[in-house]
């Protein structure tokens, strides 16, 4: 098979050869961790020393951690347990993925989208002045927010969010999904009183994530079962992925080689994309960002044309979140940092992972290229 260039890492990624080689081990051990034989005990070993190896990457966060079949479910546990705490209206971020918007409407009869600025940040004025607002009025308000945008990767300032959450007498929920191994635990994981992970963005396993619980807040306890997880999240663990989980973990303190390698990445294929196409437009650009995410968009140049274009040249890249359902819809989260509806059509991201190379870069460019000129012949 022709070689393929990934650059769709935001979406999900490859897996790390020693994650792979650590869970291929872990699934020779056939025990249930529920189970007091030693085979279960083994087993249950790895999903401590998995919890552990995770808690602690995390920094100085201590905080319980409940292992999950995914982000989606991690944050849906985290909606549940503000429920169950009582909290009775919630803000949500304009740019959160659905596992927690949709959700979030499902679950609360009082929730509002708390716009983003121009630079696709939380509009913390704007916050600020409605938390003061649902306090006076005598309402126990949370806010959840995203570390990092999946879209754009823009970094929302999580310091001065969580200022003005406990000002007012809030809590926060933080999706850490993106920022997991690629932004330094300390500039999300302290911050929130639910956390949400998930370790296939970086290497790790998919099907798995966690969330984890600062002191003070409780997990829901509305899913009956078996019991597994202090009775937070019944059923049996997947072994060999909490155990994929908690190797890849090592990655998520110390995120210099990742940050310096895809920078480097995304920073020469902007350069590119600017010189090639100067009307492209590159969202988020003066914004603080996640260091592997490039989304932007080339007038008149379909984001769902482009991605199958360049699928045909060999090229894994996605359009907004939207289109990932099938529909041409533009992103929202685009659409909220006041790009016209026909551009934030056009727009595409290009995230970039561990096994990119440096001469995928220009693999790209020339794949664009010869996909822009067809598209220009054909328009003829
Ligand atoms: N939150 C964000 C920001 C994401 O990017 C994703 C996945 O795309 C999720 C939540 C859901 O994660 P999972 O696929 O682990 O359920």
């Amino acid at each position: 098979m022709k070689h393929r260039i990934y650059v769709d890492n935001n979406a999900t990624s490859k897996l790390r050869p020693f994650v792979k080689a650590a869970m291929m081990e872990a699934m020779d051990i056939s025990g249930n961790p529920s189970s007091i034989h030693m085979d279960g005990q083994n087993a249950r070993k790895l999903v401590e020393n998995a919890r552990k190896s995770i808690i602690s990457s995390l920094g100085t966060f201590s905080a319980e951690l409940i292992f999950t079949s995914g982000a989606t479910e991690a944050a849906q546990l985290a909606l549940e347990s503000a429920k169950a705490m009582g909290f009775n209206l919630a803000f949500i971020g304009a740019g959160e993925h659905p596992a927690i918007m949709a959700y979030a409407k499902q679950l609360f009869e009082n929730m509002i989208v708390i716009p983003i600025d121009a630079n696709g940040n939380i509009d913390c004025d704007w916050l600020e002045e409605r938390l003061a607002q649902a306090q006076n009025a005598g309402q126990k308000p949370f806010v959840a927010i995203q570390a990092a945008n999946n879209e754009i990767g823009i970094i929302n300032p999580l310091s001065k969010i969580s200022g003005i959450v406990k000002n007012h007498g809030a809590a926060l929920m933080v999706d850490a999904v993106q920022a997991f191994a690629k932004m330094p635990p300390q500039d999300y994981a302290g911050y929130a009183d639910w956390l949400i992970i998930s370790p296939h963005k970086i290497g790790g396993p998919l099907g798995v994530g966690a969330l984890l619980l600062a002191p003070g807040i409780e997990g829901a306890r509305n899913r009956p079962g078996g019991g597994q997880e202090k009775g937070l999240r019944s059923g049996t663990p997947n072994i060999p992925a909490i155990h994929g989980f908690g190797v890849a973990s090592a990655m998520a303190g110390d995120v210099s080689d990742f940050a310096m390698k895809t920078s480097a990445l995304r920073d020469k294929f902007e350069q590119e994309i600017m010189t090639q196409w100067p009307d492209a437009i590159i969202f988020g650009h003066a914004a603080s960002r996640l260091p592997n995410t490039s989304c932007f968009a080339i007038p008149n140049w379909s984001a769902e044309h482009m991605v199958i274009a360049l699928d045909l040249a060999g090229v894994s890249i996605s359009s907004g979140s939207a289109c990932s359902s099938g529909s041409v819809k533009a992103s929202a989260t685009i659409l909220a940092l006041k790009a016209p509806e026909q551009l934030a059509k056009c727009a595409v991201r290009v995230s970039f992972g561990w096994n990119n190379e440096a001469t995928d870069v220009g693999k790209i460019i020339a794949a664009m290229q010869d996909a822009d000129m067809r598209r220009r012949n054909a328009a003829a």
